[in-house]
């Protein structure tokens, strides 16, 4: 039978999953639970293409068949140039139907591949890059060990972007905590108004209970922010980010609070701050009620909610208890409920 992995974007449900590595090369993030504990390796493109061959045996190859497909797992152009061209022209041989090869990759690996190498892996087929880069801000990086600086980022991004490939960078509001958020959101719009990516996509940092960020926020040494102060820090971001024909991206991510914020930069920036503004201006005791109803029930919902009477007083008198039940007892329920929407931590520990 053939392997799959853990993880892929939400916009790749539909896509066959070939995994040409498993597990992540760098793994040291403190915002990441999937691969924890989990070791590295690059899979031989023999193996890999035994894998093709066996899904085509049970799914459809021609008409009515995937569209696309995503190369597993977290970091697949660690994998060399010629294996990947391989890995891909087998997949097209197999799976005619397949118009479309997407990937993650660090920015880091991204940097390392040549402009030219990325343009042969663009003629074979692959069409879009997804990168977390998470911060444009130096402090956040390395608050959250991502292994790559402001540099990396911008020099894997343009490196993708010139060779033709679509670019999906992902950011993550709320990730320096209190103490970087306006630094966060200025050099994240800088470094995204330089590289111009095609997609923004927005993951609102959740906390796993079992990361060292849940230790760093018990000590005291990480202050983790309100959904009030992510909204406004996302509504900064905006502000700076250029009206440049990228997509930006929340209504794909249920741990975004706003998914109503979305639409393309040149076009809905201003509709978008708007969106942000609405809530902004809903006293403290609707906003919460807000995040409580979303947070309970990840997904889109309508601002109008808190116009419901019944609604808020319901919400209203549940507000009340959690505020009650501990010190900051509603922002540390409303950051329970978000870490349920996390994807599982494969074993007990979280190795630092
Ligand atoms: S965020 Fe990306 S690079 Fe960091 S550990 Fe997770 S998969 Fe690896």
């Amino acid at each position: 039978m053939f392997e799959q992995g853990a993880i892929r974007p939400p916009n790749e449900a539909g896509s066959l999953l070939v995994r040409v590595t498993r597990n992540c090369p760098w793994n040291r993030c403190r915002i990441c639970p999937p691969f924890k504990g989990l070791k590295f390796s690059l899979r031989p493109v023999e193996e890999v293409k035994k894998d093709i061959d066996e899904m085509a045996a049970v799914y459809p190859t021609g008409s009515g068949g995937p569209e696309s497909a995503f190369l597993q797992d977290a970091d697949s152009l660690v994998v060399s140039t010629d294996k990947l061209l391989e890995i891909i022209g087998h997949i097209r041989k197999r799976f005619p139907s397949v118009r479309r090869v997407t990937t993650y990759a660090r920015a880091k690996t991204m940097k390392r591949k040549s402009i030219e190498d990325l343009k042969r892996l663009k003629a074979a087929g692959l069409t879009r890059i997804h990168s977390g880069m998470e911060s444009g801000s130096a402090s956040v990086l390395a608050l959250i060990r991502k292994g790559n600086t402001p540099d990396d980022i911008l020099s894997g991004g343009l490196q993708v972007v010139s060779s033709g490939i679509s670019l999906s960078e992902y950011i993550m509001p709320g990730v320096g905590g209190r103490r970087y958020s306006e630094e966060h959101a200025r050099e994240t719009a800088k470094i995204l108004n330089r590289i111009r990516p095609d997609f923004i996509r927005v993951r609102t940092m959740a906390v796993h209970p079992l990361s060292p960020l849940e230790r760093l926020i018990s000590e005291g040494a990480f202050e983790p922010m309100t959904d009030a102060e992510v909204v406004a820090e996302i509504r900064l971001l905006l502000e700076h980010l250029d009206e440049m024909p990228a997509h930006f991206r929340c209504g794909d991510f249920s741990l975004n609070l706003l998914m109503q914020a979305d639409g393309r930069l040149d076009r809905d920036r201003r509709a978008m701050i708007a969106e942000t503004d609405r809530f902004l201006s809903l006293d403290p005791l609707r906003q919460k009620a807000f995040s409580l109803i979303q947070r309970s029930y990840p997904g889109m919902v309508s601002l109008d909610v808190v116009n419901d009477a019944e609604l808020m007083e319901e919400a209203g008198m549940e507000i009340e208890r959690l505020e009650a039940s501990a010190p900051d007892g509603f922002n540390r329920a409303i950051r329970s409920l978000m870490a349920r929407q996390l994807p599982p931590l494969p074993s007990d520990t979280w190795p630092e």
